[in-house]
């Protein structure tokens, strides 16, 4: 695979368009215009349009996500050098490639097969190694909660309770929440033991959060 200059000229209009779109977060953008975003994409027919503000089919009926979703939720979670996240929906491993550039360690989850094989050899094979699960994302990870952060990237019908209480006090979920095609970003904070926080947020359009494994 090969990361030209022209890729690069690319991502830094790329970079541009989302700053314009309100994102604000120098870090996070930084990231964005570091990682060739033209790897995730294995379909040629998308090939072309990898620096475009757009989601792209990634196969199994999900899609990578939008660069501008991908930095706002990223800047949500306010990422802390070595923080432990959470993320539900590997999908093409973009967003989980993103968070391990942040300096976080991440555990992400997929619960469609092809993906998870296909994006548990390709990521590492271009350097990014989180630790992967084959699983169902309302669940989370009992075994290695708490996480400071944790993110859900397909639009989920509630919040899940059980992601909640997988949050350290002070920690953060960030997720698309809504039944049908558009979802309101819901940050829940845990405040103490038993306390959380809601702030809601502008819509945004993700595939759905499956809720019953085949
Ligand atoms: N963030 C990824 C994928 C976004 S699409 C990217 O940008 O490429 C949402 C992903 O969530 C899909 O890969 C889908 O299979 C996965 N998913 C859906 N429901 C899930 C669940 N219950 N648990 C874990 N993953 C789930």
């Amino acid at each position: 695979m090969i990361d030209s200059y022209k890729h690069k000229g690319l991502r830094n209009k790329l970079v541009d368009k989302i700053r314009e779109r309100g994102i604000s977060d120098e870090k996070v953008l930084s990231v964005i215009q570091e990682i060739p975003r033209h790897y995730f994409i294995h379909d040629n027919a998308f090939l072309p349009y990898a620096y475009d503000d757009i989601a792209f089919p990634i196969g199994a009926q999900q899609t990578i996500s939008q660069p501008y979703t991908v930095a706002f939720q990223t800047a949500l979670l306010k990422l802390k050098k070595g923080d432990k996240v959470l993320e539900i929906g590997t999908g093409s491993g973009y967003q989980t490639a993103v968070l391990v550039k942040m300096g976080v360690k991440v555990f992400t989850i997929e619960r469609q097969k092809t993906l998870f094989d296909k994006t548990k050899n390709f990521l590492p094979s271009i350097g990014y190694r989180p630790k992967f699960f084959y699983g169902d994302g309302y669940k989370g990870l009992p075994v290695y909660a708490p996480f400071d952060k944790i993110i859900v990237t397909a639009g989920a019908p509630y919040i899940p309770e059980g992601l909640q209480l997988q949050l350290t006090v002070g920690g953060v979920l960030v997720i698309p929440v809504g039944d049908g095609g558009v979802q309101k970003m819901i940050i829940v904070k845990r405040v103490s033991d038993t306390e959380f926080e809601q702030e809601e947020l502008e819509e945004f359009k993700f595939v759905p959060m499956l809720a019953n494994k085949e």
